[in-house]
């Protein structure tokens, strides 16, 4: 027998004390330490107030009946082994009493050894039913450690390629820009073509220090989920001035831009750079993607507890196969590398991100050569206190 079972607490509840006392004196020499109780109610009290293993029960008594008692009890504590005491044990009974959980029956009147013997075998298999829990327990923990170990490799792993990928990008410009310098030092170009040679110089200058720019959010956004505070903002307000600050370009591509805004919006609460930055990144996409003399149409609409707002082009489009890879870190589809228009494709993870932290969501629809539409939400009662 286990020391757990040898210090086992047992509860004898039944309204006569013979059977009380008689109980409590074949047990506790046994090691047990045995409570008793007159009525139910009485034993509910106990099994609430001590760690009880096993229960002997009365099946007639005043107030709860023992049957009843069963369901209480394992209500409270389903491992108590019940064992019910009866004047007379019918199929019937045996039956009902099983079926609310009861482990066996003791028939009075019983001897000492009918009631070690039926008391002993209660304790074993509530000790066995424990220890197969402790170790259903472990291995759950196991199984948890496990695929939490699996996910940190898979997070290992997925960190070692991005470094790489992002050694790679900056490496690129860097090259070039060393490439460009080396010719010049080493009077390789002629003076005419300086100037040449410089402004794309520039350019690989540029683009490096929009990767970093677009890595150093990034980073900040993967880790803190709420970079900066949020506020309680007019997002057609920081849309207006996007659109304003792309003047220029849309000029010279000779690209027409309007906006649906409807007046009255309500406020949304979130971070101003961060919401800008999802404007910038989504327009400055439809107007670098669409060809000279596109049109973009941008729009926000009130829906459901939602804002719902688009930005729309017609220009290049997103071929099929890239549709998966969009949103991911560095993906660039090939006809838009084709443009010869830098970008580290950064952009789109950045806005997911954002638009996810922010308990919103994003999508696209988009035909090659037609043009694409992203769509963005962002919850309204987020402004609520
Ligand atoms: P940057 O990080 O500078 O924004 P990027 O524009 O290439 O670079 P994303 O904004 O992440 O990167 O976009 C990823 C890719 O998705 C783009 O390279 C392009 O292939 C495709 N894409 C995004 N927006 C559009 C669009 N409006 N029309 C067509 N293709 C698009
Ligand atoms: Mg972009």
């Amino acid at each position: 027998m286990t020391s757990s079972i040898e210090q086992a607490n047992i509860l004898v509840i039944d309204d006569e004390m013979g059977i009380r006392e008689g109980c409590k004196r074949a047990l506790s020499p046994q090691g047990y330490s045995v409570h008793t109780a007159a009525d139910g109610d009485e034993g509910l009290h106990i099994i609430r107030t001590t760690k009880i293993d096993l229960a002997l029960i009365d099946i007639m008594m005043p107030g709860i009946s023992g049957i009843d008692l069963i369901s209480r009890i394992h209500e409270y504590e389903p491992d108590i082994i019940c064992i019910i005491i009866t004047g007379y044990a019918t199929v019937e009974l045996a039956v009902t009493a099983i079926k609310r959980g009861a482990y066996d029956f003791l028939t009075k009147p019983f001897t000492m050894d009918d009631l070690l013997l039926i008391v002993n075998r209660g304790l074993e298999r509530r000790h066995l039913t424990l220890e197969t829990k402790r170790l259903q327990k472990i291995e759950e923990e196991a199984q948890r450690l496990s695929e939490e170990k699996a996910r940190l490799e898979e997070l290992d792993k997925a960190k070692i390629a991005f470094i790489r990928l992002i050694t790679h990008e900056l490496q690129a410009p860097i090259n070039a820009i060393s490439t460009y310098l080396d010719l010049l030092i080493n009077e390789y170009i002629p003076p005419e073509q300086h100037k040449e040679i410089l402004e794309r110089s520039q350019a690989r200058a540029k683009e490096q220090i929009s990767l970093i720019a677009d890595l150093l959010e990034y980073g900040r956004l993967k880790e803190i989920k709420t970079a900066g505070v949020p506020e309680t903002i007019q997002i057609e307000d920081i849309l207006r001035n996007c659109i304003d600050e792309f003047k220029t370009e849309t000029k010279e591509k000779n690209l027409e831009i309007t906006a649906e805004i409807p007046s009255n919006l309500p406020p949304v609460t979130i971070i101003t750079d961060q919401i800008k930055s999802v404007w910038t990144n989504l327009i400055s996409n439809a107007i670098k993607y669409t060809l000279p003399g596109g049109k973009i149409q941008i729009g926000i609409q009130e829906a459901n507890s939602e804002l719902k707002c688009h930005v729309r082009d017609d220009g290049i489009g997103i071929p099929e196969e890239a549709k998966e890879r969009i949103f991911s870190d560095f993906f660039r589809a090939k006809n838009a590398k084709s443009l010869n228009i830098p970008g580290t494709g950064l952009g789109l993870a950045i806005v997911k991100q954002i638009i996810e932290n922010s308990g919103g969501r994003i999508w696209f629809e988009s035909v090659v050569n037609k043009g694409s539409s992203f769509y963005f939400t962002l919850p309204l009662n987020n402004s609520k206190p």
